[in-house]
C-alpha cells in the first residue's frame, strides 16, 4: 500500500465485518483488515489520515469504509461512542473500554458468522465462561495458546458462576470485584503451597483423567480453581460477615467454621508464631487498620477528618444483632 493511497477519497473495503458487542476497536480493525487482506496498521492510517497510533478513528469514516451502519458500530464498539452516546445506549451493565480484554468464545465467533479470527472484547470480571456453549473463556492470559475447555462435565464451575452473578446483584459489582481479587490472591498463595487443593485436584481429574499433567498456563488450572475462589469471595464480600470477624478477633470461630464448610475443609487459623496464612494476613491487616482508626478517633475531636471508619465495637454489635454470613 503506497503513500498515494492515503490521499485518495475513502471508499468501502470489498468485504465487511460485523462488529461484536464490546469488541475493542483494535480487534475490529484487525479483523476488518484481515478479511480484506490488508495490513491493520495501514488500515488505521487510511481511516485517520494520520500515521500516529494515537490518532482517533472517526465513527463516520469507519462506517463508510467498513460498510457497517453508524449505530451498529457505535453500539458494539464503545470506544467510538462519545460520553453522550454512552448515556443513550445504556451501558451500565457492560464493560467499559480500557479494562480487561480477552478473546470471544470461539463457538460464538463461528455460530454468529463473525469470521475465523477471534474478536477481542472488553469483559467484566464475572464473565470467565460462555453459558451458551459451556466453554471456559478465562481472562485471556490463560487462553492464547490453548483451546477453550469444555465445561459440560463441570456443573460446579457453572454453578459457581451463577453464585458469582447473584453476589453482584446483592452486594454490587465494586464490592464483589474487590473481594474476588482478595480471594484470588489468597487462593493463589494456597495453590502455590499445594494446600487446600482437594477440590482443585478433583476437578482437574475430571478434565484430564487421574494421571493429569498440564503446562502451567493451561486454562483448566484457572477453571478448576474458580469455584473455591467464588466461595471465598462470598465470605469476604459480606459486609456483615466481615464485621463479625473483627468483632470476634483474635479467633473468629464462626468465620473459621464457614471457611471449613464452604472453602477449605481442613483450614486452620494460625495467628501466633508469625502470620503465614494469606487469609489471616488479610484480615489481621484490616483489624489493625480499624484499631488504628479507632485510636485516632479517641485522640482527635473531629471524626470526619479521619480516613478510616471510626465505628466502635458497641456500634458494630448493634448493627450485627440480626446479621448472617449472607448479609
Ligand atoms: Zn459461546
Amino acid at each position: 500500500m503506497g503513500e498515494d493511497w492515503l490521499a485518495r477519497p475513502r471508499r468501502p473495503v470489498p468485504l465487511t465485518i460485523v462488529p461484536v458487542e464490546n469488541e475493542t476497536l483494535t480487534s475490529y480493525l484487525r479483523r476488518l483488515a484481515a478479511a480484506n487482506r490488508l495490513d491493520s496498521e495501514a488500515l488505521r492510517v487510511y481511516l485517520t489520515g494520520d500515521k500516529r497510533k494515537s490518532a482517533r478513528v472517526g465513527l463516520d469514516t469507519l462506517a463508510l469504509v467498513s460498510g457497517q451502519p453508524r449505530h451498529a458500530l457505535r453500539y458494539a464498539i464503545l470506544e467510538l461512542a462519545t460520553p453522550r452516546d454512552l448515556h443513550a445506549v445504556h451501558v451500565a451493565a457492560r464493560p467499559r473500554p480500557g479494562g480487561w480484554a480477552r478473546p470471544q468464545c470461539q463457538h460464538c465467533t463461528l455460530s454468529r458468522g463473525h469470521g475465523t479470527a477471534a474478536a477481542w472484547c472488553w469483559n467484566l470480571h464475572e464473565d470467565p465462561l460462555c453459558f451458551r456453549h459451556r466453554r471456559w473463556i478465562g481472562d485471556g492470559r490463560d487462553y492464547a495458546h490453548h483451546a477453550q475447555p469444555d465445561l459440560s462435565g463441570h456443573p460446579d464451575i457453572m454453578a459457581a458462576n451463577r453464585r458469582h452473578r447473584r453476589m453482584i446483584r446483592r452486594h454490587g459489582r465494586h464490592t464483589v470485584m474487590t473481594a474476588f481479587r482478595e480471594a484470588t490472591h489468597i487462593c493463589d498463595r494456597w495453590h502455590q503451597r499445594r494446600v487446600h487443593d482437594q477440590d482443585f485436584s478433583r476437578i482437574m481429574r475430571i478434565f484430564h483423567g487421574p494421571h493429569w499433567q498440564v503446562s502451567a498456563t493451561d486454562p483448566t488450572i484457572h477453571a478448576a480453581r474458580y469455584p473455591q475462589i467464588v466461595s471465598l469471595t462470598k465470605l469476604l464480600a459480606s459486609p456483615v460477615g466481615r464485621e463479625k470477624i473483627l468483632l470476634s478477633w483474635p479467633e473468629p470461630v464462626e468465620f473459621i467454621a464457614e471457611v471449613r464448610r464452604t472453602v477449605a475443609p481442613h483450614y486452620t487459623w494460625t495467628l501466633t508464631g508469625g502470620i503465614h496464612d494469606p487469609l489471616v494476613a488479610l484480615l489481621a491487616q484490616e483489624r489493625q487498620l480499624c484499631d488504628d482508626a479507632e485510636g485516632d478517633a479517641d485522640r482527635q475531636p473531629a471524626p470526619e477528618t479521619i480516613g478510616y471508619p471510626t465505628r466502635t465495637n458497641r456500634h458494630r454489635s448493634r448493627r450485627l444483632a440480626s446479621g448472617s454470613w449472607d448479609g
